[in-house]
């Protein structure tokens, strides 16, 4: 592969400040263009590929890429506007109560191997979207505040969407390694979520166990 001019440059500031990155081309060219002040044109519309732990809040606002298991799911379904999808119109021109639709408001947990993060994810109703706990899935969206609030550091990532990875059934090992990692970085884990995982990774769960205090239907790391 021959580089641009432009990402010869992106490398040489990546090996320069971030040699453990530099294979990176997505990140390095955003982080270039922010070091010299400039939009990231090369990355919109694109997802950049990244761990949980190194989202950080100079990232807000970019569209990212996690692929990890779902660790928490809860949903409510509300009459919401088809156009602008608020519960409270705010349309030019307001769109009549009996045309509202039905939308999805679901809140996940998702976890890879270096950290957990908050998901936010809108479907229309009646559609079955299939999440559920120890799924895995890849999750491309924009990154921001969690709740919009600035005050904490805490982020969370509003999905475009969600895309389902599919299952490779009976093909097992180093599943309990996967679980027991999770729960490390999760520090407090329903039984019934440890269960589930480790059904999905084809582990047992009495040999997880051993490794955690298990008390009050929970497991902590
Ligand atoms: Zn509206």
């Amino acid at each position: 592969m021959s580089l641009s001019d432009e990402d010869k440059k992106v490398l040489e500031f990546m090996e320069k400040h971030y040699p453990q990155y530099k294979d990176n081309l997505a990140l390095g060219r955003l982080l270039y263009s922010k070091y010299v002040g400039r939009v990231a044109k090369s990355i919109e519309g694109d997802y950049m590929k990244v761990k949980i732990k190194d989202l950080d809040p100079e990232m807000v606002g970019t569209n990212v890429e996690i692929r990890g298991l779902i660790g928490n799911i809860e949903e409510y379904t509300f009459k919401a506007c088809p156009i602008c999808r608020r519960k409270e119109c705010r349309c030019a021109k307001p769109v009549p109560e009996d045309q509202l639709i039905d939308l999805k408001r679901i809140r996940l947990i998702v976890g890879d191997e270096s950290d957990i993060i908050d998901v936010l994810y809108f479907v229309e109703g009646k559609q079955d979207h299939g999440l559920e706990v120890g799924k895995e899935v890849v999750v491309k969206g924009r990154l921001k505040y969690f709740y919009d609030n600035r005050a904490t550091n805490r982020l969370e990532i509003l999905a475009n969407r969600i895309e389902l990875v599919e299952q490779n059934d009976g093909v097992s090992g180093g599943g309990e390694a996967i679980v027991i990692e999770f729960i490390r970085k999760a520090k407090k884990v329903h039984i019934d979520v440890v269960k589930k995982l480790c059904e999905r990774h084809g582990a047992d769960p009495e040999f997880v166990f051993k490794y955690f205090e298990v008390r009050d239907d929970y497991v902590f790391a």
